[in-house]
């Protein structure tokens, strides 16, 4: 910690200064967590320093037999934790293992069939402005009027596109996905099925939501989601030959050296994962979740879906005369960080848009139960119901400042 304080003042103070951001403001960005301190060790280790290009075993430079071990040990966790055969644990990032599941296992110009945008799907499942939506045909699938996804007409658009690749998991979709009713599809049209858990890896190796395994033919997640672990990503299969493909489409395809120092925080994440109070954790998340949708029902706000299966609750405010831009500024300025979001039958533009999506993991990993989100879900309707109100505004963070610091993150900041 005084190595950067004596060498690097101002990086010093930023760290000093979002560490304060992170402990006073209310965290509900739906895709974000706090890692533990042990994982943020790791990834400032001395695995930084060294490059380990190729597998484990099979490297292109010497001196790789504790990068071999660390790679092995994430593996071996992350297979255990997801009940699955084969997993690369190299991808920089949930887009980079999108990129190498398409570019492993489609040609470009070829067809995928993935979730809207705009109605909680990724960038990387066919939008128009990502690779995925330029490389390749892409066509998508939506929500109806009721915030869920009917499955009828997804086997519908899927009769007419014939997609190589049918992609399911999002960003921001409150309901379980039913993993086994897209597989049915898949096989009705021949497409490979391409599951992307980014948001809800958290849960399903928790036993709290519906896994993929063994319905989807590849698997993709995020490591700093739900899962609480490093940033990154990961690619998961139980076929051989997608394995293989995915391996060469990872490395030297898409990336070069493997960022071991971030592969050893993976491991020492999923080592969390797998403990007895991961489960617990899990439980609380949708607990947590499910109050939250309780309370913004109960208190008149219209919740997309009518409620939550997961760790996030998506509100729509085309009932209201204000956006989503409006309530995610209020909110900011009440201490509660949530972000703007379309909802189905969507009038405003992206920037716009008339939702918010609000999520629990953060909080929950902060030691926030029951009580704290209905006392937080109130302050969220108090401010959404007056939304000009400044002064309430100002109030309301105050308290929720108080509260915040009753729950410490970190005892000994590791940066
Ligand atoms: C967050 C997310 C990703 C991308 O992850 P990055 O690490 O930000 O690239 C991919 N898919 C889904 C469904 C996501 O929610």
């Amino acid at each position: 910690m005084s190595f950067l304080k004596e060498f690097d003042s101002e990086i010093y103070e930023l760290c000093e200064k979002e560490l304060e951001r992170q402990t006073n403001h209310l965290e509900m960005i739906a895709s974000e967590n706090f890692t533990l301190p042990a994982v943020m060790e790791a990834m400032g280790s001395v695995f930084t320093n060294k490059y380990a290009e190729g597998y484990p075993n099979k490297r292109y430079y010497g001196g790789c037999e504790n990068a071999d071990a660390v790679e092995q040990l994430a593996i071996d966790r992350a297979k255990k934790l997801f009940n699955c055969e084969y997993v690369n644990v190299q991808p920089h990032s949930g887009s980079q293992a999108n990129g190498a599941v398409y570019a492993a296992l489609i040609k470009a110009g070829d067809k995928i069939l993935g979730m809207d945008l705009s109605h909680g799907g990724h960038l990387t499942h066919g939008s128009k402005p990502s690779f995925s939506g330029k490389n390749y045909q892409s066509f998508t699938y939506g929500v109806e009027l009721d915030g869920r996804i009917n499955y009828d007409r997804v086997l519908d658009i899927a009769k007419i596109v014939q997609p190589k690749i049918i992609v399911c998991g999002a960003s921001a979709y409150a309901r379980e996905i039913d993993f086994k009713k897209f597989r049915e599809i898949a096989d009705e049209v021949g497409a490979i099925l391409f599951a992307d858990i980014a948001h809800i890896a958290g849960l399903v190796c928790a036993g709290e939501h519906m896994s993929p395994f063994p319905y989807a033919d590849v698997v993709t997640t995020t490591t700093h989601k739900t899962l609480a672990g490093p940033r990154g990503g990961m690619i998961m299969t139980n076929d051989e030959d997608i394995a293989k493909k995915i391996n060469s489409a990872i490395f030297p395809g898409l990336q070069g050296g493997p960022l071991v120092h971030v592969i050893a925080a993976k491991a020492v994440g999923f080592k969390h994962n797998l403990s007895p109070e991961w489960k617990e954790y899990a439980k609380q998340v949708k607990k947590n979740a499910k109050v939250l949708a309780e309370v913004l029902i109960k208190r008149g706000y219209n919740v997309v879906s009518g409620g939550t299966d997961n760790h996030l609750v998506l509100v729509s405010f085309l009932d209201k005369d204000f956006s989503g831009k409006d309530a995610d500024e209020a909110l900011g300025n009440a201490g509660i960080t949530v972000n703007k979001n379309t909802v189905p039958g969507e009038t405003r533009s992206p920037f716009v848009t008339s939702g918010i999506r609000i999520g629990s993991p953060a909080l929950t990993s902060r030691g926030m139960k029951e009580a704290e989100f209905e006392l937080i879900a109130n302050k969220i309707a108090d401010v959404l119901d007056d939304i000009n109100n400044t002064q309430l505004q100002a109030k309301i963070k105050e308290e929720l400042v108080a509260l915040a610091q009753k729950f410490v993150i970190y005892n000994q900041p590791t940066y």
